[in-house]
């Protein structure tokens, strides 16, 4: 072994699960499920799958043990650790897969690091997760949709696989719950926490971005040397934030030790991820102060991802949900506050290595009065659309019996059995149609999936396979701060009178004109990761619509093709409509008449009558993001049960088609 591989092996010999190695061989062979609970950092997401690897058990063999994560930067950096760890090539003996990215080998990967949503596909396809021979769930305390829905489906499936082994992972109390709801053993794993005192603010914070960053450089300048751990919010947010405190540390050069200030959320691109364990910079002079590192994060550093060294935590206390509104019935990311288990959790980072200090910037009144205990799953916040047609797939017919961790609210799952009728997913009689079954083979959400699996049928499955790919990753466009002018005029290019799915398409399509060129795209201000990504997921969804048959068409004639392109989309968007509501730039949308606006980067030339868009978001006011137009006509053909029944009882729709 390398020189490198004693070192890491020497540091993971002191993390704390360690301690309980014996216990854990000991409990993990006596009992089927096993929970363990330990603080973020003890080693639970790197060490316990080794474990697991070395128990040898005979199930073991052939078979693959597979550890889920709520999100692929996670699942993506646990398999390159652990590769490290263990000195094997990634891709090989460890691996990884996440939705469109398998970086495993069938016959060589026995660990595998993937997304509870992969899992959760792949539950699908063969209910009784034949490969695996051992399942952690990690990170379960952070109650995803997925993982949540993993832990019935794994409860049932353990008493018709005695074979196989599960292990449940948190790290909070919740490990209680799952105790009682799997009636499994529970191991704890003791940290070496160190005390945190924690500071509030006196007054609330008007603006908590400026206060968050203001703290940050009142610990540079004031506080004995250790690492800052910020969380914001988002990926706009933290970049901004990160570029200002690097500015503004600039100013005081030589009194204070030079500080790195290192950005850290979902979509950024791996080579920078890493930069986060990376250490702080030498002193400026040999006596001089030490260098800083000011980690600024999403919650993704709450539980997930621990990063040692950091000694002060700045807690804005705002983190960004996934929410749906019932209103207009579509899921958004909205800036809400934190409860308190994930502000004590933000609070425990700074204890790891040594004691450390919170700055919270809200009140302690606030603190104890306004932030609800725990978070809500997000089993009881989303859409479960997706997830109950999931379930239809694997042969779940009873919603209401289903063993679920925490029952939805009645009225949620019947909006998703309404949802997945109108698109044509479901009958009646709450059977899964011929429609539905192939629906729910493609990762997409179940409206995105229907415009794709009807789209032969308006010629356009071509296009609309690259707009699907569009749609599924993060925003394409770039807007540095300094070039914002050019940037707009970059993306001004790309407005027309259709819409911004046209725009997606034709931004797609110069990508692969231009041979798929990174430079091409960066001097466009596009994200060229963003654009690979993009390729990436439209090979992986070919490939889906070969094995299902559904043919590749497109138009020649460019009119025709984008009318096609139009009607395609409203099958399955038909219940995100809005309309025109006077010539100040109002829309209303169908279904509940809520007031709502084109968002800013909207690249529509004109304000049509009827509009249909893909997500919601509530910034200062109500927006529609990514927005095409369409005729009233087609709403009424492709969803006539729909429009007749539900919405427009009133006659709105026959007074709008008379405007
Ligand atoms: P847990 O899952 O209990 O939160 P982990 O197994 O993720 O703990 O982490 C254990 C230790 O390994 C932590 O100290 C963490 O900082 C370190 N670690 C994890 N991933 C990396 C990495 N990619 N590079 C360096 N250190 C890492
Ligand atoms: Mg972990």
């Amino acid at each position: 072994h390398t020189p490198q591989y004693r070192d890491i092996l020497e540091a993971r010999k002191k993390l704390p699960v360690f301690l309980h190695m014996d216990e854990f061989f000991k409990v993990f062979n006596e009992n089927q499920i096993i929970i363990i609970e330990g603080e973020p950092g003890s080693g639970k997401t790197t060490q316990i799958p080794q474990f697991v690897v070395y128990s040898d058990l005979p199930h073991n063999k052939g078979k693959i043990i597979a550890c889920t994560q709520p999100r692929r930067i996670t699942t993506v950096s646990a398999a390159k650790r652990v590769s490290e760890e263990m000195d094997v090539e990634l891709g090989r003996e460890v691996g990884y897969s996440i939705r469109f990215d398998d970086m495993t080998e069938p016959g060589t990967t026995f660990l595998k690091y993937m997304t509870d949503g992969k899992l959760l596909r792949e539950a699908m396809n063969d209910p009784k997760l034949s490969c695996y021979s051992t399942i952690i769930l990690d990170e379960a305390h952070q109650r995803t949709l997925a993982t949540d829905i993993l832990m019935s489906i794994l409860k049932g499936l353990a008493k018709r696989r005695p074979d196989l082994k599960i292990i449940v992972m948190s790290a909070t109390l919740d490990a209680l719950k799952f105790q009682k709801y799997f009636s499994a053993p529970l191991i704890k794993i003791h940290g070496c926490a160190h005390p945190v005192e924690v500071f509030y603010t006196q007054e609330p914070e008007p603006d908590y971005v400026e206060a968050a960053i203001r703290t940050v450089l009142m610990i540079h300048r004031a506080e004995e040397p250790g690492d800052i751990l910020l969380f914001l919010t988002g990926e706009q947010e933290i970049e901004d934030a990160c570029r200002q405190i690097q500015l503004e540390a600039a100013l005081d050069p030589n009194f204070f030790g030079p500080l790195t200030c290192i950005p850290l959320y979902s979509s950024l691109p791996s080579q920078q991820q890493k930069r986060v364990f990376d250490p702080p910079l030498p002193p400026k002079t040999p006596n001089g102060p030490p260098g800083r590192k000011v980690i600024v994060s999403t919650n993704i550093a709450e539980t997930s991802l621990t990063i040692d060294g950091i000694v002060y935590v700045v807690d804005p206390g705002f983190e960004k949900q996934n929410v749906y509104h019932p209103r207009i019935r579509v899921n958004s990311l909205l800036v809400t506050p934190i409860s308190k288990v994930s502000a004590k959790q933000r609070a425990g980072r700074a204890g790891r290595t040594r004691p450390g200090k919170c700055f919270r910037l809200y009140t302690e009144e606030d603190f104890i009065s306004e932030l609800e205990e725990e978070s809500v799953p997000e089993m009881l916040r989303c859409s479960l659309a997706g997830t109950v047609l999931g379930l239809f797939k694997i042969g779940v017919k009873d919603l209401v019996r289903f063993d679920w961790v925490d029952s939805p609210a009645p009225e949620a799952l019947l909006r998703a059995l309404e949802l997945l009728n109108h698109l044509g997913a479901i009958d009646t009689d709450g059977n899964l149609t011929a429609l539905g079954s192939i629906m729910a083979e493609f990762p997409l959400d179940p409206q995105l999936s229907k415009v794709l699996v009807v789209s032969p049928e308006f010629r356009c499955s071509d296009e609309i396979l690259t707009i699907a790919a569009m749609l599924s990753v993060p925003n394409v466009w770039l807007r540095p701060n300094n070039h914002r002018k050019k940037a707009d005029a970059a993306r001004a290019f790309y407005t027309n009178v259709d819409g911004d799915h046209m725009a997606l398409l034709n931004v797609y399509n110069n990508y692969i004109q231009n041979q798929l060129d990174v430079s091409w795209a960066e001097s466009h201000y596009l994200s060229a990761e963003v654009l690979a990504e993009a390729h990436n997921i439209r090979e992986e969804l070919m490939w889906m619509m070969e094995r299902f048959e559904i043919e590749l068409m497109s138009i020649a004639d460019e009119k025709k093709r984008c009318l096609a392109i139009r009607q395609a989309l409203c099958c399955g968007f038909f219940m995100q409509v809005a309309y025109k509501g006077d010539e100040m730039g109002n829309y209303i949308t169908v279904k509940d008449n809520q007031v709502v606006q084109l968002h800013p980067c909207c690249g529509l030339r004109t304000q049509p009558q009827w509009v249909i868009f893909n997500d919601f978001i509530l910034t200062t006011r109500p927006y529609i993001r990514t927005v095409t137009e369409v005729r009233a006509e087609w709403l009424l053909e492709y969803a006539p049960v729909y429009y007749d029944l539900t919405t427009f009882q009133d006659g709105k729709m026959k007074k709008a088609l008379r405007k």
